[in-house]
């Protein structure tokens, strides 16, 4: 439970950054802290990491798998709209 946590909390650390881009830098992304976002990513990424292994879950084959989702969505003209299924 705690990996989960971990993971959700790390991603609101990029959504408030994000946020006060919004809020006090009119969405300019060239003034976002990219080593800051690195390091958030980062974290994000060993949560990741962390959990698929808990799960007994290859990161690897997860990042693929994805991979071939997005891929076949937009063989198929279906990366927008909403679903997780389609
Ligand atoms: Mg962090």
């Amino acid at each position: 439970m705690h990996l989960v946590l971990g993971l959700v909390g790390e991603a609101g650390e990029i959504a408030e950054k994000v946020k006060k881009l919004v809020r006090d830098k009119h969405s300019d992304v060239a003034q976002l802290d990219r080593d800051d976002m690195a390091a958030e990513l980062g974290d994000v990424l060993w949560y990741s990491a962390v959990l698929a292994n808990f799960l007994d879950l290859s990161l690897n084959d997860v990042a693929q798998r994805n991979v071939d989702k997005l891929a076949d969505r937009q063989r198929r003209n279906a990366l927008g709209g909403s679903g997780d299924n389609r």
